[in-house]
């Protein structure tokens, strides 16, 4: 995700993270946990029939003010309100009038030090790069058919196809044949084409058949200048500045504080409207700033972790960590993701570097969306980009998911097995014949849950079975971080043709998308879009990052063989079971002593499955496998490279070739 440099963390930090914390409590720490906290629903701004209404939580302020502005930026202040002490730690100043149209900052005197202005934390509407909170009716803001509007229904997450993107990367490219490039509304204009006669935009997203969209970031972030919308400026968005309102430069009208905020919203029910899901991503574990950030001009050192000197600890490798256990910031994330529910209807959280934040407050945002929407849910990183003054038991780690209910972590383990390792760039992984990851892939195909053909004494990564159900596993090969699986693949199969790196694609893919647990995929490996062999893409331009749709068409095969797989998983809830005890009873592997081939069944019509037994034979190795399948009317659903859910053909079983690096799926119903 990362801003400055942004490893993407599996084994090594994770397993740094597990290390004894230095002394957790500074002294600080201590001081901080005994301030008064306040989470009334008027922080900040109220506006209602009595006039318009400031509360800032301040509780070591000397004195406070709101400067009142008739613009978004560059004009001087019309009004200076000083504020008095409320309760609880809180600032108030009051006016009769509904201030709406203007603009406002916080001010605030500490320790003697009159800071500099700042938007404060709860600003709903911002106008250009965030600088001034904005006054609006946000019930304005509202499309219509808003109240009716609503996402997919779930019965599980593990019944959810994730697809992750950036709004830059799916739209911006000139074949998307998009009018709003690189902005919210992109999503919804429906019948765009690349020129070339194949669907793009939101009618592409249908056409793959994936069930939620995971946007990159799109609060609003400190990297991109507003001001500046021509400068092809991209960032990923992993430096947040204002947590509650949307990005600015995604808007068509940066210094319209409603713009951003109806656009987003038109994107949320366009996507609804399509069937479509709409996950976010969040990133409360840092900021973009330090002494600098809406945060520390607050209540300067509250809502960040130090070291025993002083200085800001760096769990997230970018300058600063939050403290979520203490709480107000805990209050804060709760409320956030509250806000984000309830008002833009997204319908799941991805949080990142999720492992800086502590157990009980992922536990209380779980619990706190579902019971906004049921069909919610939370999935994040496990782990942290450096040690933490947070114990590990209490962080929100991939190795404590079982502690953590309703939330997900992404499993490393799958991930580095099937395609290897992220950060070495040449090794193999078992799609690609490097010997020696069959038991991860197996550890990845139940999701990391016990299971008695299971040996995770031989896990490359976790070696024991962390996850008490599937749904808390997030299944992948790539995302927006490290090399994109096309790179990845171009890199570790030199002298490779394009086709055999294609079918090696198609293999992993075909072992994360029938594996229990969630699938998850980047946005464009459908089409077999690259990013020039570049790791880390956060602020690479848009000829890196931008997913050129002339590819639907040069590899249209491709396309076809995700979107099969996909449709495969969502006709077939064998692939989606809930707990691990079915796992256990209705997955059973084969003896194999071949390298790079894992062979198994899924049995007993599981999930209520019309297939009674479901046979997949993944050969990863250069070289043919002789599969002996059981006599009987199987349908071959994938083979060779080929897949089609509804059958490429039949079988009586016996003795089947698989051909390297590809998958054979076999189904029968008696
Ligand atoms: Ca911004």
């Amino acid at each position: 995700m990362h801003r400055i440099l942004r490893p993407a963390l599996g084994l090594v930090m994770a397993a740094a993270a597990l290390a004894p914390a230095a002394n957790a409590q500074t002294d600080m720490d201590t001081r901080y946990a005994s301030w008064p906290t306040y989470n009334g629903d008027d922080l900040e701004l109220k506006v209602d029939a009595s006039g318009t209404h400031f509360t800032l939580w301040s509780p070591e302020a000397e004195g406070a003010e709101v400067l009142i502005y008739n613009s978004d930026r560059n004009t001087p202040a019309v009004d200076t309100l000083r504020m008095t002490r409320g309760d609880s730690g809180t600032w108030r100043a009051n006016v009769p009038e509904r201030l709406l149209g203007k603009f406002y900052t916080f001010r605030v005197t500490v320790g003697g030090r009159t800071l500099d202005e700042t938007p404060g934390i709860w600003a709903k509407a911002v106008g250009t790069n965030g600088q001034r909170a904005a006054i609006i009716d946000l019930d304005a803001t509202d499309p219509e058919g808003w109240a009716d509007d609503r996402g997919p229904e779930l019965a599980a997450i593990t019944d959810a196809v994730i697809y992750e993107m950036h709004h830059r990367d799916f739209s911006i490219h000139p074949s998307s044949g998009i009018v709003h490039k690189g902005k919210f509304l992109a999503l919804t204009e429906p019948g765009t084409t690349n020129g070339l006669g194949r669907s793009t935009g939101i009618d592409h997203l249908r056409e793959l058949g994936v069930t939620h969209v995971h946007i990159l970031p799109s609060y609003d972030y400190n990297s991109v200048d507003e001001a500046n919308a021509p400068a092809n400026q991209y960032n990923w968005g992993y430096d947040p500045f204002n947590y509650n309102a949307p990005e600015g430069s995604y808007s068509t009208d940066p210094a319209n504080p409603s713009a951003r905020i109806t656009e987003m919203k038109r994107m949320v029910k366009a996507l609804h409207d399509a069937g479509i899901g709409v996950v976010m991503d969040v990133v409360y574990n840092h900021t973009a700033g330090g002494d600098d950030s809406n945060f520390s001009l607050t209540a300067p050192g509250y809502f960040y972790r130090h070291r025993p000197d002083g200085s800001y600890s760096d769990a997230s490798g970018c300058g600063n960590e939050t403290a979520s256990e203490r709480q107000q910031m805990r209050d804060f994330i709760i409320e956030s993701v509250k806000y984000w529910a309830r008002e833009y209807h997204i319908d799941g959280f991805r949080f990142d570097l999720m492992g800086i934040h502590d157990i009980e407050t992922m536990n209380q945002v779980a619990a706190a969306l579902r019971e906004i929407n049921p069909n919610s849910f939370v999935y994040g990183e496990g782990w942290t980009a450096g040690d933490s003054p947070l114990p590990a038991e209490q962080r929100a780690l991939k190795e404590n998911v079982a502690r953590m209910d309703g939330i997900a972590v992404f499993s490393d383990d799958i991930r580095d097995a099937v395609k290897g390792h992220y950060s070495a760039a040449a090794e193999r992984g078992f799609a690609t014949g490097r010997p020696g990851n069959e038991e991860t892939v197996k550890i990845g195909i139940v999701a990391s849950t016990a299971h008695p053909q299971v040996d995770y004494s031989k896990g490359n990564n976790s070696r024991f079975a962390y996850a008490s159900a599937p749904t808390q596993i997030i299944n992948y090969v790539s995302c927006h971080d490290d090399l994109s699986l096309t790179d990845k693949l171009a890199a570790s199969m030199p002298g490779s043709t394009e086709a055999e790196r294609q079918r090696a694609a198609r293999l992993a893919q075909t072992i994360v998308f029938t594996s229990q647990g969630t699938p998850f995929m980047f946005a464009g490996e459908e089409v077999f879009r690259n990013k020039k062999g570049i790791h880390n893409t956060y602020r690479s331009p848009d000829e890196v990052n931008a997913i050129d749709w002339t590819l639907k068409n040069t590899n249209s095969d491709q396309f076809d063989y995700y979107r099969e797989l996909i449709r495969l998983r969502r006709e077939h809830p064998a692939f989606r079971m809930t707990t691990a005890e079915d796992i256990a009873r209705n997955i059973r592997f084969d003896r194999i002593s071949a390298p790079n081939v894992v062979s198994y069944s899924i049995l007993n019509n599981a999930g209520g499955d019309t297939f009674r037994e479901i046979k997949l034979v993944f050969n990863g190795a250069r070289t043919p496998f002789t599969a002996r399948i059981p006599r009987g009317e199987w349908t071959v659903i994938a083979r060779d490279g080929q897949i089609n859910a509804d059958g490429l053909g039949t079988s009586p079983g016996g003795t089947i070739v698989v051909p390297p690096t590809s998958a054979l799926i076999l189904a029968r119903t008696r």
